[in-house]
């Protein structure tokens, strides 16, 4: 009898040991060897969002813009002042003195703008002042800061460039434009929108240049000094 209890006693011990062993997950910490490879981001980010718009190529200020993008303007020819066009409901004044308005990630085609600021007498002006905003990618603009808004001067030479995107549709708005203030030094102050050729303006239409990898257009301004 004695024999008979320890040895269920035994047994009972047994059962809830293996009983508890067996319920226990066990888990395997895992090491650095076995940990799975990072995936290649790079490439799976850029496949995602291919027309993001990369950062700012810009030369550094004093450099020459259009001899480092191999950009030329050639001798203009003047028609007649660049008509002025409504200003619309969303400028803001104020804007950060800046060529490019490109924003890290930014969505969009890149586009590149450069032309003269003339005079009547289609004379290059320079420090003639520019103030440009736009629509995004999505026709939306930006109401509460500064993106895709900036002004800026002609350079000695009366030339400007403006690195920025193609702007978006907007409902109220079905075609594809940007706008601009130009005021000459001592000059008079027009307000005015660029258009794309897809749907031409007359006499307010960018010339554009397909680069690849980006947008080329050019414009001059005639503005009354
Ligand atoms: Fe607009």
């Amino acid at each position: 009898m004695r024999y008979l209890f320890a040895f269920l006693v035994l047994l009972s011990i047994l059962t809830a040991c293996t009983g508890n062993t067996a319920q226990v997950p066990t888990y395997t910490i895992p090491t650095a060897t076995s940990l799975p490879s990072t995936p290649e981001l790079p490439a799976a980010t850029a496949e995602v969002i291919p027309s993001s718009v990369a950062a700012s190529p810009i030369p550094a200020p004093g450099d020459d813009f259009f001899t480092q993008m191999g950009v030329a303007l050639t001798t203009p020819t003047c028609t007649g002042p660049t008509q002025s066009q409504t200003e619309g409901p969303y400028y803001k004044p104020d804007t950060p003195q800046r060529n490019s308005l490109l924003e890290e990630g930014m969505p969009g085609t890149r586009l590149i703008l450069v032309g003269y600021v003339l005079d009547q007498n289609c004379q290059p002006l320079p420090n003639a002042w520019l103030d440009f905003w736009q629509a995004d990618a999505n026709g939306e603009y930006d109401n509460a800061g500064y993106r895709l808004r900036g002004h800026q001067f002609t350079d000695s030479q009366g030339r400007y460039y403006l690195e920025t995107i193609l702007p978006g549709l907007y409902s109220s708005r079905p075609i594809e434009h940007i706008h601009v203030k130009v005021r000459p030094e001592g000059g008079n102050e027009i307000t005015s929108q660029l258009y794309f050729p897809q749907q031409p303006i007359e006499g307010l239409t960018i010339t554009l240049e397909d680069k690849g990898d980006y947008q080329l257009g050019y414009f001059n301004f005639v503005v009354q000094r």
